[in-house]
């Protein structure tokens, strides 16, 4: 498996950069995770759009969707070319429902499933996933603490990849991310910001101190206020994690 960082910012890019935009690959499948301002154009100096197996959205806030208006256009008009047939399927949230009707409108291009209307599954001592497969990845997706409806994502074949998505703290994250080959958080300020944050999102040291109780392999650290120097975000991260930590930055491609 393979991820490479789209846009890494939050919630307007710096110069030249793009906000949350990943590309997950494992085999035959790609999968666009998270549609932040710019980052489509990000992805296509990947991958041809046409190819795509899926895209996933975490939740409903605008550094995190918009360009799935983009990718809206670019496969309807795909289909209408002859160069893709099916539509693409979606997965998002279910809410806010205005944003997810429109998503869901748009049967030119994309075939959309609602995270809540996926089956669930639990284990004893874990906590419960809507789960979705995709080709042969199974996608557990687990509600987190956030001003909308928002979810962890977590990206298993062979590999293990969890993503924090936005989130506060929360124990269950750490569950879901236990042992994962990589774990790709949002750090979204540093200790002194927590009155800022208020409880919406983690601190740099937070992820870290989360990634360290989850016992992830690696850290990529992601979704920076673009006026951080990210040299304090890096030194807050690992002084939680107790090991070096990855920054993600467009363009960064990592095997899982
Ligand atoms: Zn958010």
């Amino acid at each position: 498996m393979r991820v490479t960082v789209l846009g890494c910012w939050a919630p307007y890019p710096r110069p030249g950069g793009a906000c949350s935009g990943y590309l997950v690959e494992d085999g035959n499948v790609t999968i666009y995770l998270e549609a932040g301002h710019g980052s489509f154009g990000k992805l296509c100096c990947h991958v041809d759009f046409r190819r795509l197996t899926a895209a996933v959205v975490s939740h409903f806030h605008a550094d995190h969707w918009v360009d799935l208006l983009c990718l809206r256009h670019a496969v309807a008009g795909a289909r209408r070319g002859g160069t893709r047939g099916s539509p693409l399927p979606l997965i998002v949230p279910g809410a806010p429902e205005e944003i997810y009707r429109r998503l869901a409108g748009y049967t030119d291009a994309f075939a959309t499933r609602a995270v809540e209307e996926l089956p669930v599954a639990s284990r004893p001592g874990e906590p419960a996933v809507h789960v979705a497969e995709v080709d042969h990845l199974r996608l557990e997706f687990l509600p987190v603490p956030h001003p909308v409806p928002a979810y962890a994502l977590a990206i298993a074949g062979r590999r293990r990849l969890v993503f924090s998505g936005d989130t506060a703290w929360s124990d269950e994250l750490a569950q879901l991310a236990a042992g994962a080959d990589l774990f790709l958080c949002e750090a979204s300020g540093l200790a002194g910001d927590q009155r800022v944050l208020n409880d919406r999102h983690l601190t740099a040291g937070q992820a870290g101190d989360l990634a360290r109780r989850a016992g992830v392999r690696r850290l990529v650290l992601t979704h920076f206020w673009p006026e951080y120097d990210l040299e304090d975000i890096r030194r807050e991260a690992e002084s939680g994690f107790g090991e070096p930590v990855i920054l993600a930055r467009e363009g960064l491609c990592l095997e899982v």
